[in-house]
């Protein structure tokens, strides 16, 4: 009888953290342990389902029938779009460009639950940004603005914030919270500001004018003797940090509310030291985002095309694509943001024919659906955490299922 396999300093994708300190033991091909305890670790390392490898119209095939018919679909497409990257290695990534180059595709890069102008403010105007480790030894006040990380990334406190000890912060940190309403996290913060999400842009530049020694309507923000404790307590601080989740950015006027805070952040750094740091949700979407940089130098949204990609942040947006009927296939590459999706988009996707990989059962339907290796559990490759660093994947199951990547290279040929 084999005795469990015990993996050590494992990575897990189970969201953007990428803790990297995970002790995995395996026996008899499952995982029967994992420490530390986390819950949404324990749900991304349990591989559920026995779907095949390959289905048409939801009947199992060979690989190769599969194969056969994506490379016919795309074929006869005139516009099709790729989505969902965020979930995939690197190596995935750059194939599924590699193969949206030849197509003459659309690839949205982000997630279609989480719109992020945080690519195009990068390269607009720029934002002071730090490591995860950089917040963690040195960030003695910490906002969270419209983020809630006790609840979506559970271990992102004790390893990177107010339950990690510091290297260089000799007392304890100070915490504070803006938030449409109470969360597990605004119940940790010394400060809690309740504001709509509706507010934030007024309230960045509120921010900014205070930074900036400007006369200020009091009347206008009622959060406005608030607003002035936030600002004081970031301007004292040796190093503030504010993590903002991404309903922070993801209305439509996100990349405003973004440059304003971009500009506040470096006013503080006048004369202390502060940064900003976007809380992502999936694992690999700033990889995404990287990788469609790398290859086109654009930010996400791009199109390939005979004389060069092309990049609207708006208008090849997938949701407008949908919207506008712009689009007449869909190569999509399933996770958990598909979870998050709204209706309207599913149902939109839902009436082209699509082609899907993924590493659960086929919840959404496919014309042709790939069962692929799970990242980070049956395959290795790489992804980037929230703050860019890139870290390597361990796979520690065997699995005779093909990555997403190879299914790509033998589609391309
Ligand atoms: S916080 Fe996220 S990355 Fe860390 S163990 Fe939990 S699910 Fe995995």
């Amino acid at each position: 009888m084999n005795k469990p396999t015990t993996f050590a300093d494992v990575v897990c994708c189970g969201c953007s953290c990428l803790c990297d300190d995970l002790q995995v033991v395996v026996d008899a091909n499952r995982v029967t342990q994992l420490t530390p305890v986390c819950p949404h670790a324990s749900s991304y390392f349990a591989v559920t389902g026995a779907a095949a490898d390959c289905r048409i119209d939801g009947k199992e095939v060979s690989l190769e029938q599969g194969i056969s018919a994506a490379g016919k679909m795309l074929d006869a497409a005139k516009a099709p779009l790729l989505l969902g990257l965020g979930e995939m290695t690197i190596d995935g990534q750059r194939a599924a460009l590699d193969w949206a180059d030849r197509l003459g595709a659309y690839v949205d890069a982000g997630n279609p639950a989480e719109p992020d102008p945080s690519g195009v403010v990068l390269q607009s105007t720029g934002m002071i940004t730090a490591t995860l480790g950089e917040i963690r030894d040195r960030a003695d006040v910490i906002l969270f603005w419209n983020a809630d990380p006790q609840t979506t990334q559970p271990r992102y406190m004790e390893r990177f914030a107010l339950d990690a000890a510091g290297r260089f912060i000799g007392g304890s940190r100070t915490a504070m919270a803006i938030d449409e309403a109470a969360t597990a996290t605004s119940a940790r913060a010394e400060l809690f500001c309740e504001s709509p999400v509706s507010a934030n842009l007024e309230f960045a530049h509120a921010l900014l004018a205070l930074a900036r020694g400007k006369t200020i309507d009091r009347e206008r923000l009622a959060a406005f003797p608030q607003i002035e404790q936030i600002h004081a307590q970031l301007a004292a601080a040796n190093y503030a940090a504010i993590i903002c989740g991404p309903k922070f950015y993801g209305g439509a006027d996100g990349a405003a509310i973004l440059e304003t805070l971009a500009d506040y952040v470096r006013e503080l750094n006048r004369a202390n030291r502060a940064i900003i740091s976007l809380l992502k949700s999936g694992p690999n979407w700033i990889g995404a985002a990287e990788s469609i940089a790398w290859r086109t130098g654009y930010p996400s949204p791009v199109r390939f095309a005979a004389d060069g990609p092309a990049f609207d942040p708006t208008g090849f947006r997938a949701a407008k694509l949908l919207a506008r009927g712009e689009v007449d296939t869909i190569v999509r590459f399933d996770g958990d943001w598909l979870k998050a999706t709204p209706p309207e988009m599913l149902a939109a996707l839902e009436k082209l024919p699509t082609i899907s990989f993924g590493w659960s059962d086929f919840d959404v339907p496919a014309k042709v659906a790939f069962r692929v290796a799970k990242p980070g559990v049956e395959c290795g490759g790489s992804m980037h955490r929230m703050d860019d660093v890139p870290l390597p994947l361990t796979p520690v199951l065997s699995t005779k299922r093909k990555t997403t990547e190879a299914i790509i290279r033998q589609l391309i040929g």
